[in-house]
């Protein structure tokens, strides 16, 4: 760096004003009611616009998880 690009401390200071983080997009979820980053899935239940996403599936799932369970069994068997 050349002496001649050189700021004044108060011009460096002057642009990192700006430069401080800030917080956002953190909700809480309607599910489990726990903090979750805004439009993303809730990192304990996994629930996105009422519906699970991630993890376990609910009760209604597991008849047609089953079935490819055993086909699959089947398959490598
Ligand atoms: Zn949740």
């Amino acid at each position: 760096m050349v002496i001649r690009m050189r700021h004044t401390r108060a011009h460096t200071r002057n642009r990192r004003s700006h430069h401080a983080i800030k917080q956002g997009g953190v909700s809480t979820c309607p599910e489990c009611g726990s903090p979750k980053m805004a439009h993303r899935a809730c990192g304990d239940c996994g629930v996105y616009r009422g519906r699970k996403v991630v993890g376990k599936k609910q009760a209604e799932a597991p008849a047609t998880e089953s079935k490819k369970k055993t086909s699959q069994t089947k398959k490598s068997k």
